[in-house]
């Protein structure tokens, strides 16, 4: 299956077990898949910052 990039339509190339837009190492594109994941890996951050009970710790360290 092929992906293409959301931007500009070029065939995205795989990388880093993600997929890339070629345009953008050439500064044509803006398209960054791996930006886009680390901007998620934030979120999650920011969630466990703030929501650090919403989030299980190990069931053992849970004293009942
Ligand atoms: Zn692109």
């Amino acid at each position: 299956m092929k992906h293409y990039c959301p931007h500009c339509n070029t065939e995205l190339i795989e990388r880093h077990q993600t997929h890339v837009c070629p345009r953008h190492d050439i500064g044509e594109c803006t398209y960054n898949a791996l930006e886009l994941l680390e901007q998620q890996n934030e979120g999650v951050k920011t969630l466990i910052a703030h929501h650090p009970d919403t989030l299980a710790s190990r069931p053992t360290d849970r004293v009942f």
